[in-house]
């Protein structure tokens, strides 16, 4: 019988994980299918329903829907209880079980793709929203030397790191309080969507080996341009990222691990 899985969002018009999905199954010559959901704002828990009650075996989870995948699970793992938020559940016996992979997603990406070591590192995020929240418990663990969490609404990079404090050191500011350089420094807000640019100090940048925009497909970004500019050495979007969180799921879900480099070369938009 053909396994079904599926993306929740809303909007979805713009999703790669059916494509990146169906890569991976054809990998293996497993026979399943991958559908996008788009619930009704209102409407995930009851379209979540309708989908395990078909058969449904496990689906992603994208905005608006991480909080309410979250709270809906019967069983969340420690990421999603850090994080508050789910993009990942496997539906066992009717019980849907929820996870979180952006945070591994990124640390896969920067330490097996790109080849720079998270130990030791002074790390700056750049906000302090569900994208944050998921990466840090990873990072702390892969042993970040600092965190520094910088959001245009500080008390929310607080709110983090009163969480996250005990598990090692990380510390909130606004941006006008950068004063020093970082090794890696991400772009984790959703400015890049809009394309608009952050207030970052150059300094940031000083002695950088890697400047990283977690939204993806959208080219040579402000946030980017401003990065290359202030001296960092290596540039990257969220591709690398998007790939390896779907291939912890296809992992969970189904056992197999897939390769990810011919399907993240495939997606990759040049920078330069
Ligand atoms: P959230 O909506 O949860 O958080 C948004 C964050 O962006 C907040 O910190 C907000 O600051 C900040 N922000 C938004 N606009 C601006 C601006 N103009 N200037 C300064 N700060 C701004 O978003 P997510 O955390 O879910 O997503 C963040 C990014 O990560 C998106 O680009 C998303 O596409 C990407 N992403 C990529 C993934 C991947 O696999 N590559 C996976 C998940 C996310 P404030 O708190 O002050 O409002």
């Amino acid at each position: 019988m053909t396994d079904r899985y599926a993306v929740f969002g809303n909007p979805l018009s713009h999703t790669k994980s059916p494509f990146i999905h169906g890569a991976f199954a054809r990998q293996f010559g497993d026979d399943l299918i991958y559908e996008t959901i788009e619930a009704p704002v209102d409407g995930f828990a009851a379209a979540v329903r309708a989908f395990v009650d078909a058969g449904g075996k496990g689906f992603n989870v994208t905005v608006p829907f991480k909080v309410e995948a979250a709270d809906l699970a019967d069983e969340a793992h420690e990421a999603v209880v850090l994080c508050g938020a789910s993009n990942c559940v496997k539906v066992e016996d009717g019980r849907l079980i929820a996870e979180n992979f952006d945070g591994v997603g990124l640390v896969r990406d920067i330490v097996s793709n790109i080849g720079v070591e998270i130990k030791g590192r002074r790390v700056l995020f750049a906000g302090a929203g569900g994208a944050t929240r998921g990466a840090l418990v990873p990072f702390l663990e892969a042993g970040a030397g600092e965190i520094v969490i910088a959001n245009r609404t500080v008390s929310k990079a607080e709110e983090i790191c009163e969480l996250l404090g005990p598990r090692g050191s990380i510390r909130a500011c606004g941006y006008d309080a950068i004063n020093g350089g970082f090794d890696i420094v991400f772009n984790s807000t959703s400015a890049s969507l809009t394309g608009a640019g952050l207030p970052i100090p150059p300094v940031a940048f000083q002695g950088a080996l890697l400047a990283y925009d977690l939204a993806y497909g959208k080219g040579k970004t402000p946030f980017l341009t401003l990065a290359e500019q202030s001296g960092a050495a290596r540039l990257a979007d969220g591709v690398g990222m998007l790939v390896e969180q779907a291939a912890e799921a296809f992992a969970w879900w189904r056992g197999r691990r897939p390769n990810t480099a011919p399907i993240i070369k495939a997606m990759t938009i040049p920078l330069k």
